[in-house]
């Protein structure tokens, strides 16, 4: 693709990356019919490639009007394009040059400002959110639909999956890796960490906590607040720093979206003296947990020898929907990491169409445009029980929660069912 960069921005550092990114564009196509807002509203401007040429637009300084941020807010950013793409194009980074630039352009109505202000002050915040949640039931009938549907969901007793809460395990080994907790995981699914850790345990790696760290700083970045953000990233670094010069050997997190934006920390504080070469080694560190146990497979392999995976109440092994999060299969590129380690422990994978296709979660996105998360819930939740699964497995706590608003069934991180495979109290 020919472009040419307004001054304002053709010699700055995004300026030559969006610019790098716009050429490798050929304009083909193949990326649309990967795109899930373009399969749903059949607009090209709801597209990739339609999206491309809106962020060419901006960057050739070019007027941006509401529908240029309309069209880059129904963006999911699932990067389902990038995976579709001969040419290697890098959407997602284009994406966030675009949308900050388009922030800056285009004046949004009071109401969406509000709104997404309000997220970040409180999202990345567990103990906000925790007293949201308390205070979410007795206030619900004043909140937006969606968010009200997802403060007040409650988890189906099916009886499949043990409820209990897990107990982080002391450490007593002498592989350490740190799990960052995270902000809105401990609040809306407090078991996940814990049982990560007691299945690390259990393969002979401590999983030590960190204590100053909180949100990874996904949440603002994608609501194109980069220094908002890049304040949480510095955070995390100093909290991580000292464990690292010890001898921690990976820094994992149980969410796919934030493993993801942990591993971006040396793009994203590239040009910071103070913290690029600290931040250059956590992004080299950082793991999603999948990729930890897929490491440590042998050792899994052992502990999974003796016993049985938990009976499904129609016979045989429980019956697992796994839905892969764009997080783990399109930005991380784990695809097909997860599921030989559940087949391992016993249980048995049910069918899942489509599975390359965003659940509709997608950070903040349910919350922002609901009626497109809600067609796209609709549709992964009808791939997802197709199968007739006794539960449904993902990697990532915002699919977890969104995906618990269209089902009846038991919703669980993948992890937690290993533990429970383990024996893991
Ligand atoms: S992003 Fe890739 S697949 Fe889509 S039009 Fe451009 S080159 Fe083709
Ligand atoms: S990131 Fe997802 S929603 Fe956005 S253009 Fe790419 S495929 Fe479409």
């Amino acid at each position: 693709m020919q472009t040419a960069l307004a001054d304002f921005v053709r010699d700055t550092p995004q300026g030559r990356e969006a610019d790098a990114i716009l050429r490798s564009c050929v304009h083909c196509g193949f990326c649309l019919p990967a795109c899930p807002t373009y399969r749903l509203l059949g607009d090209e401007l709801d597209s990739p490639r339609g999206r491309i040429y809106l962020m060419k637009q901006l960057l050739e300084g070019q007027p941006a009007s509401g529908p240029t941020l309309l069209h880059l807010d129904r963006c999911l950013t699932c990067r389902a394009c990038e995976s579709a793409c001969p040419s290697g194009v890098q959407y997602g980074k284009l994406l966030d040059i675009g949308r900050a630039l388009a922030e800056e352009r285009v004046p949004r109505p009071a109401s969406s400002r509000l709104k997404r202000y309000l997220l970040r002050k409180i999202v990345p915040h567990t103990g906000r959110v925790r007293t949201l949640l308390r205070l979410g039931t007795a206030a619900a009938p004043l909140l937006p639909r969606t968010l009200r549907a997802r403060i007040t969901a409650q988890e189906p007793a099916g009886g499949y999956v043990p409820t209990g809460q897990a107990a982080w395990p002391e450490p007593r080994h002498a592989r350490r890796v740190l799990l960052l907790e995270g902000c809105v995981q401990p609040a809306l699914a407090s078991n996940i960490n814990p049982a990560a850790a007691q299945v690390l345990d259990r393969i002979g790696i401590s999983a030590v906590r960190v204590p100053g760290s909180g949100c990874c700083g996904a949440l603002s970045y994608h609501l194109a607040a980069h220094e908002e953000a890049r304040a949480q990233l510095r955070r995390n670094v100093d909290a991580l720093w000292p464990h690292l010069e010890t001898g921690a050997e990976a820094v994992v997190i149980t969410a796919s979206a934030c493993a993801a934006m942990l591993a971006d920390y040396r793009r994203l504080l590239r040009d910071d003296p103070d913290y690029s070469a600290r931040a250059e080694r956590i992004g080299a560190l950082a793991r999603d947990i999948s990729q930890v146990l897929a490491a440590n497979a042998a050792a899994l392999g052992k502990l999974l020898g003796t016993g049985q995976a938990p009976p499904s109440p129609r016979g045989g092994a429980l019956r697992v929907a796994f839905q892969a999060p764009c997080s783990l299969q399109h930005h991380l590129k784990l695809t097909g990491v997860v599921e030989p380690l559940l087949t391992a422990a016993g249980f048995a994978l049910t069918p899942v169409a489509d599975g390359h296709t965003c659940c509709g979660s997608a950070g903040t996105y349910s919350l922002l445009q609901p009626q497109l998360a809600g067609e796209l819930l609709r549709a992964k939740v009808s791939a997802l029980e197709a199968g007739t699964p006794d539960v449904i497995a993902t990697a990532n706590i915002g699919c977890l929660a969104h995906i618990r608003n269209g089902t009846s069934l038991p919703v669980r991180h993948w992890v937690e069912l290993l533990a429970v495979r383990l024996g893991c109290g």
